[in-house]
């Protein structure tokens, strides 16, 4: 079996004394720095929040729950050009349209179903109209099958309780877009 040489103890510094590390040991250098660094951020303004009393601020471009938007007379802007369902890599968006009397196509079926959905806001970005928006809602949950699954009717009426944030949001973001 052999002994580690002389040069192999050097080269990993065991068996070495330093004077210096002994002083430091001594002394609780590294002890008292550590506690400095506590006091420092101790007595330092707070970078955590109480949850939910407390919120951090949002972006205009977040990207929460969905809804549908209507224009200012109550119609509302989805044209049924299905680009969204498109470009949805998820395939999470069924709509169904028809023609109405007037000659306008509306959709018949619009539903998302957020248990697919990946909040990559291409459906958002994609719509000529502005009537898919994600919202800055991310406090909801699903606890029975299908709590998740967003039908027309419910995306209309997230975007009617919810159109003043959601136009402000767009106003913010608008020269950027
Ligand atoms: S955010 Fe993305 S994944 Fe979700 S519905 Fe829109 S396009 Fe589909
Ligand atoms: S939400 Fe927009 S993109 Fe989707 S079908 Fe309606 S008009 Fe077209």
């Amino acid at each position: 079996m052999s002994t580690p040489t002389s040069s192999a103890v050097a080269a990993t510094g065991q068996g070495s004394f330093s004077l210096k590390d002994f002083l430091s040991s001594f002394m609780l250098t590294e002890f008292f720095k550590g506690m400095m660094l506590t006091g420092k951020y101790a007595f330092s303004g707070k970078i955590t929040l109480e949850y939910p009393e407390e919120k951090t601020p949002l972006s205009p471009r977040f990207r929460g729950l969905h809804a549908l938007r209507r224009y200012e007379n109550g119609e509302e802007r989805c044209i049924a050009c299905k680009l969204c369902e498109a470009v949805c890599p998820a395939m999470a968006i069924t709509i169904e349209s028809e023609v109405r009397a007037d000659g306008s196509r509306r959709t018949t079926r619009y539903d998302i179903d957020l248990n697919k959905c990946i909040f990559c806001g291409f459906c958002e970005e994609s719509c000529p109209v502005d009537s898919i928006v994600e919202t800055s809602i991310l406090e909801y949950h699903g606890e029975a099958p299908g709590d998740l699954y967003f039908t027309k009717s419910m995306l209309l009426a997230v975007g009617d309780r919810y159109e003043a944030q959601i136009a402000a949001a767009r106003a913010a973001d608008a020269k950027y877009r």
